[in-house]
């Protein structure tokens, strides 16, 4: 659907907010030629925004699982603007495993998702070595792939730059002092103007080991939480993510027990890991936990990417700026007002 577009092809773009949603949204304008400014209140290091915290997975048909096809056809397609745009990401798939205990629940996964071949003893020790023996059987979703958070989040703002965009960090700004096209994308933290938003906890580990090595995220099936282990490089993995209706940021004894016991549960060796970091995230969610690009006038809100983010900014920034170019409408995620 088309509305007649109220903004002007190349008009300088302020997008608020340098997290993975602000980043994508501030790439793609300054890309397609218009004079892009990102304001971000936290430093370079971006400790202020969720971004930071995320896992950083891609992975569209494992979260059909939880969540509604258009997070599907959205992040198929984000999965595109991704390889087209840092074709160095790792596109190794991910894979679900789960112990004996858990088969019931291991099933109803593979029902519920597309995009996966069965893989036996056998097959899950060619792909992963380090978990022989552990497993009898696996899901392979190999379309699938998973980006760093703080190394792809300095990579994208200098890309900014490069595409002649300017970053300014330490720079807390309110829209209404700012003239043209604002594109909000503050998070949570934009609250003041979309108070159906709230935060859902997401606590993290970050452990340490030259005994495992692994390719992809594993994620292993559990009765409440999607928990999953995801290789950093240079020995290090991240345990995560938990997903807790609050609001503060600390991490709890029961999360961390539960995250060191998932890692351990993939493979022994993590008991011998040395932890890195603890650390939570608040991701920003509508009530029906679905992202939405509201627009008005010439400001126009990117926010409720959820456990989503990663996952659908890429795609996000595409619709928004079909939108500012030529009025296009997506029915699904769009709401003007
Ligand atoms: C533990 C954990 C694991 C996760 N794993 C995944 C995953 O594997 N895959 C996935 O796709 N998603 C994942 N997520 C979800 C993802 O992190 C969020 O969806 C995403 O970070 C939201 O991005 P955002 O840009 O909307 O918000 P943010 O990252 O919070 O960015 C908003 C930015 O706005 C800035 N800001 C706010 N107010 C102002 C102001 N007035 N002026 C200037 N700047 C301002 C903030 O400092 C912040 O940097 C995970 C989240 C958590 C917590």
């Amino acid at each position: 659907m088309y509305q007649k577009s109220v903004l002007r092809g190349n008009s300088p773009v302020s997008i608020i907010g340098a997290g993975i949603a602000g980043a994508w949204q501030a790439l793609l304008f300054a890309q397609a030629g218009h004079p892009v400014t990102l304001y971000e209140r936290s430093d370079a290091d971006m400790t202020l925004s969720t971004s930071h915290w995320a896992g950083g997975m891609l992975a569209p048909w494992c979260e059909a699982e939880t969540s509604e096809p258009v997070i599907g056809r959205l992040g198929i397609r984000s999965l595109d603007l991704w390889r087209e745009h840092f074709p160095d990401t790792p596109f190794n798939g991910s894979l679900v495993v789960a112990h004996a205990r858990d088969r019931a629940d291991f099933e109803r996964f593979a029902r519920l998702t597309t995009g996966h071949v069965r893989l036996d003893a056998q097959g899950l020790r060619d792909l992963e070595p380090s978990l022989e023996g552990r497993f009898r059987d696996g899901l392979f979703y190999p379309d699938e792939a998973h980006v760093e958070p703080r190394k792809v989040l300095p990579e994208l703002h200098a890309r900014i730059e490069a595409a002649g965009g300017t970053v300014k960090f330490d720079c807390h700004v309110n829209a209404q002092d700012i003239d043209g096209i604002v594109i909000d994308c503050r998070g949570l933290s934009a609250r003041n103007e979309q108070p159906e938003l709230r935060g859902v906890k997401g606590e993290m580990v970050i452990v340490e080991t030259s005994e495992v090595e692994l390719s992809r995220p594993v994620r292993l099936i559990h009765p409440r939480w999607p928990l999953y282990v995801i290789p950093r490089g240079d020995g290090r993995f991240m345990l995560g993510a938990t997903s807790i209706e609050a609001e503060d940021t600390g991490v709890s004894v029961r999360s961390a027990l539960e995250l060191l016991g998932a890692a351990y549960a993939v493979h022994p060796a993590f008991a011998e890991a040395r932890i890195v970091e603890f650390g939570s995230g608040l991701r920003p969610a509508f009530p029906d936990n679905l992202p939405r690009i509201t627009a008005h006038d010439d400001r126009i809100a990117v926010n409720g990417l959820y456990r989503h983010g990663f996952l659908l900014a890429p795609a996000l920034a595409e619709l928004t700026l079909g939108y500012v170019q030529r009025g296009a409408i997506d029915n699904e995620v769009m709401r003007c007002v």
